[in-house]
């Protein structure tokens, strides 16, 4: 699926400095993404942040009022249907027709994108709908509806698929079987997967990289594994004087990511945070020290921090 060679080592998906307004409502303020080849990547933020307009853009349907969109090497808006003829997507206006059946919805897809004949039936296959072939798409029950929608996006096999909230609608043994045939996609077939989701839960187990949108900017991008590592280390410390310590911490340690979370107590959740030199460091600066707690942060309660507030 990915070996054609255009615009090899390029990233996948590369977007640069994104904006986008309606009206007075900023829906994106600064988006930047580098999804390389054959990876998942987790679009993850709350209701509201931006994910949908992000994909929109991705897709050429909203125009950017600012920003540069890169597609497998290619500009996006240089090259919107060469571009495009390489992406499948799954996103909520893009359902199957209820009147048609299941082969003839994927029948249809493959002659709207020129693919061989054995496409609609392979596509079939890989998402496990042969049963239901001859069923009239409406009256699939959700989960089998969300797998027909994945099929579609992937009949003419595309190098990047996106995917909109892929687990909407599914019951939990059915998120468990499009995570198993997206990782496959993905690690197996080296089709990039850039999915949004607003469930952290969803990401974490699918991931490899991990883009956190909040509030129409994107706050952090990291690899998954690193992401997990760095949210797991968080201290904790009660001082006399919060200020002078965090002037040490800062000056001595160099320690950056250090926030006030009480009158007297500071929370230290920098990836270089070692409890013993923290307390070295502040006994050393003549503080008074009265509580040390070295614990982990979550990436749970780390997204949480980030986007400010519950989910
Ligand atoms: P959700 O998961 O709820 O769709 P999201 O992260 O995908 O959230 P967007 O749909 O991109 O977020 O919306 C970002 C902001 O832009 C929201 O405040 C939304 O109300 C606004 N918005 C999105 N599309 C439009 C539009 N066509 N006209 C006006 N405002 C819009």
């Amino acid at each position: 699926m990915s070996g054609n060679g255009r615009g090899a080592g390029a990233p996948a998906l590369l977007a640069r400095g994104l904006a986008k307004s309606y009206g007075q409502v900023r829906a994106v303020r600064d988006i930047s993404i580098e999804a390389r080849r054959g990876e998942i990547y987790g679009f993850l933020g709350r209701n509201g942040a931006g994910k949908t307009t992000t994909i929109r853009m991705i897709l050429g349907l909203v125009r950017p009022d600012e920003g540069e969109i890169e597609i497998l090497g290619s500009s996006l808006r240089r090259d919107r249907a060469g571009v495009l003829s390489r992406v499948g997507y799954l996103v909520e206006s893009a359902a199957a027709y209820p009147k048609l059946s299941v082969l003839e919805n994927l029948e249809l897809q493959r002659r709207l994108t020129r693919s061989p004949k054995a496409a609609a039936g392979a596509a079939m296959e890989t998402l496990g709908l042969e049963q239901y072939s001859g069923r009239l798409a409406g009256r699939l029950s959700l989960g089998n509806k969300q797998r027909l929608s994945i099929a579609r996006a992937l009949v003419h096999r595309p190098e990047l698929l996106i995917l909109d909230e892929p687990a909407n609608g599914l019951d939990p043994a059915g998120i468990i079987e499009i995570r198993a045939l997206l990782k496959r996609l993905a690690h197996e077939e080296g089709v990039t997967i850039f999915m949004s989701s607003h469930l952290l839960d969803e990401v974490e187990q699918l991931a490899d990289r991990i883009g956190i949108v909040h509030e129409g900017r994107l706050v952090e991008e990291a690899e998954a594994a690193d992401l997990s590592a760095r949210s797991l280390r968080s201290v904790e410390i009660e001082v006399d004087d919060p200020g002078k310590a965090e002037a040490a911490l800062r000056e001595f340690l160099g320690l950056r990511a250090i926030e006030r979370s009480g009158e007297r107590a500071l929370r230290v959740t920098d990836p270089l945070a070692d409890p013993a030199a923290i307390a070295r460091t502040i006994v050393g600066a003549g503080l008074g020290l009265s509580r040390l707690v070295a614990g982990s942060e979550d990436l749970e309660s780390h997204f949480m921090r980030l986007t400010g507030g519950s989910l």
